[in-house]
């Protein structure tokens, strides 16, 4: 039996290593990598590489998928993250740095509230998680604006809870590290898209093949115009965009699909001249409202060969509350920079030696359980397996798309050992 995999981001090609089946992996791109990707910029003065903002591998909640990736040579990484709240730089997680804020009245609201923080409570939506978790004041300073600014929606309590609060433990941990304390990335000049290139070794790619449609009940798919027969489907393409695609779709289905929240994003990269405010900062929460992005790090603070001597190369991650097309959002550059300059990231324009914008239709999924696992199990039941961050409709990471992907790998071998078992007991008793 062939899997017909869609898509040859982290999730497909990691499928496709695990899988015991015959693979074909159709990826609608020229190169692998989907999110995951890493590009390289020569300038006059070396140089730059870049990342689809940071991407860095923190596998503590899926050690497992380790094994995958053995023989990559990844360097582990101590986190040194910090939100910048009320013009000052506090150590991430701010739960624990808030008692160096100046105003003790703050202090003393944080750790009275931080003390009652419900640990059984059962939220209703990611706005109850958080307000349970850390308290009003942390929650009306940081968690509020911050959140509204990466999602996009203002209303917090419209998202769902998800996975996220059992995977990540961001609760009041005293732990110093946190969830995502250490982390891992390639070393050398490969950036994160080391990784994928990484699995992708052995593995046959059909690159510039575009899934376009499917139909389910003549298990037929649409590929660059050609029809070809299929038997099971993996996708890694985002679920609406998925639902949208299959032609023979029951209605409720795709009203369902319709309904799912997603925001979009724009990662500006620069290369630019190295500043003392950069220090060695991985990343930056930015919770302000005011400011246009809600996080900016730096790739070769971590990985240093990502600049030459002497320059850095950054990323910010846009607020999508602040555009609602590419349009919009490649409009505010200037004004992206110009923040950036008034915060000390870059002294002044002529330090900047090279940008690039990259605007994604997809960023994050805002998990709605209640349809997905709906539109989950009907595509199931016809033999598409939709997987990944995009595919499954989660805020998940390399590393737990990566583990979902081996899972599956394992699940329809065991199936197809069953199904043959079944067939061999048919044969035996119709001797
Ligand atoms: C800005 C940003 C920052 C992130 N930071 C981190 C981080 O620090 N750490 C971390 O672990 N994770 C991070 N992630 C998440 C990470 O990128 C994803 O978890 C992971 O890349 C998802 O991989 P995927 O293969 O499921 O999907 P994708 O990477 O989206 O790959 C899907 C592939 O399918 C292909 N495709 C789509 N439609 C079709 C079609 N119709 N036909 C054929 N092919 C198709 C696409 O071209 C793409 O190659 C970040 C993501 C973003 C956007």
């Amino acid at each position: 039996m062939t899997i017909h995999v869609i898509g040859a981001g982290v999730t497909g090609l990691s499928f496709a290593k695990a899988s015991k089946d015959e693979v074909t992996i159709l990826e609608s791109c020229e190169r692998i990598g989907g999110k995951a990707l890493s590009y390289k910029v020569e300038t006059s003065v070396g140089t730059f590489g870049f990342d689809v903002g940071g991407h860095w591998f923190h596998y503590q909640s899926t050690p497992a998928v380790l094994d995958i990736l053995q023989g990559l040579d990844l360097k582990a990484h101590t986190r040194k993250a910090f939100v910048y709240l009320h013009e000052r730089f506090f150590k991430f997680p701010i739960q624990q740095s808030y008692i160096w804020h100046p105003d003790e009245k703050f202090v003393g609201n944080v750790k009275k509230e931080l003390q009652l923080a419900n640990s059984d409570h059962e939220y209703t939506n990611y706005e109850d998680m958080l307000q349970q978790s850390y308290g009003l004041t942390l929650y009306e300073s940081f968690f509020k604006d911050y959140n509204s600014k990466m999602y996009g929606i203002h209303d917090l309590s419209e998202i769902g809870v998800g996975r996220f609060e059992t995977i990540r433990n961001v609760r009041t941990n005293t732990n110093v590290t946190g969830y995502n304390g250490d982390f891992l990335y390639p070393q050398g000049d490969t950036g994160a898209g080391g990784i994928p290139l990484f699995l992708a070794d052995h593995l046959q790619i059909n690159y510039n093949k575009k899934v376009t449609s499917i139909n389910i009940k003549n298990k037929t798919m649409i590929i660059n115009n050609a029809t070809v027969s299929w038997d099971t489907i993996v996708s890694t393409m985002p679920l609406n965009s998925l639902v949208g695609m299959v032609k023979d779709v029951d209605d409720h289905i795709l009203a369902l699909s319709k309904q799912l929240k997603f925001s979009k994003g724009m990662i500006l990269n620069l290369g630019v001249k190295k500043t003392r405010l950069q220090g060695d900062m991985s990343w930056v929460y930015f919770p302000d409202p005011h400011l246009h992005f809600y996080r900016v790090g730096f790739y070769s603070n971590v990985e240093s060969s990502l600049a030459p001597l002497g320059y850095c190369s950054m990323y910010v991650e846009c607020s999508p509350l602040f555009f609602g097309n590419k349009e919009e959002a490649l409009a505010l550059v200037p004004t992206i920079i110009k923040e950036l300059i008034e915060i000390g990231f870059i002294h002044h324009a002529d330090e900047i030696v090279t940008t690039k914008a990259i605007y994604l239709d997809h960023n994050y999924c805002l998990p709605d359980t209640s349809k997905t696992k709906v539109i989950h199990h009907y595509l199931e039941s016809a033999g598409i397996y939709s997987i990944g961050r995009y595919g499954s409709w989660h805020w998940s990471s390399q590393h737990e798309d990566m583990q979902q992907a081996w899972d599956l790998a394992n699940k329809l071998a065991l199936r197809d050992l069953s199904n043959s078992q079944k067939m061999r007991t048919k044969v035996i008793l119709s001797l």
